[in-house]
C-alpha cells in the first residue's frame, strides 16, 4: 500500500520541482528561441521585484511582464534575462521583451 502511494506521488512531486528550473538549467539548446539577454543593475532590480510578485523568490518571473504582471505566464514561453527566467503568456509578449528587455523593464511598474 505504501509502495503504491509512493509510486503515485513521486512523479507529481518531481514535475512540480522541475517546472521552474528546467529552462535555466538547459544549456543553449538548438530549440531555444533566443540567446540569454544580459541584465543591467536597473533591470535586475525590476526583475527581483517582479520575481517576488508571483509568490516565490526563485529567479523565475512567472507572471507575464508583457501584461504588466496581470496574468500568469507559461513555462513553455520563457526568456532568460540575466539570472532570471521570465515566463510570458503569448508570443507577442515574449517578442516585445526579446527585442528590448531593457526598455520594457524600465516601463514595467511593480508595486
Ligand atoms: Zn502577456
Amino acid at each position: 500500500m505504501i509502495a503504491l502511494l509512493r509510486r503515485l506521488a513521486f512523479p507529481a512531486v518531481l514535475l512540480a520541482a522541475v517546472a521552474c528550473e528546467r529552462e535555466s538549467n538547459t544549456p543553449l539548446a538548438t530549440a531555444a528561441p533566443s540567446a540569454p539577454i544580459a541584465a543591467t543593475a536597473a533591470m535586475t532590480t525590476v526583475l527581483a521585484k517582479a520575481d517576488a510578485k508571483d509568490g516565490a523568490v526563485d529567479q523565475c518571473v512567472h507572471r507575464c511582464a508583457g501584461c504588466a504582471l496581470g496574468m500568469d505566464g507559461k513555462a513553455t514561453m520563457p526568456l532568460q534575462v540575466g539570472a532570471y527566467t521570465m515566463h510570458f503568456c503569448k508570443q507577442a509578449c515574449l517578442d516585445r521583451y526579446a527585442k528590448d528587455a531593457a526598455g520594457e523593464l524600465a516601463k514595467l511598474k511593480v508595486d
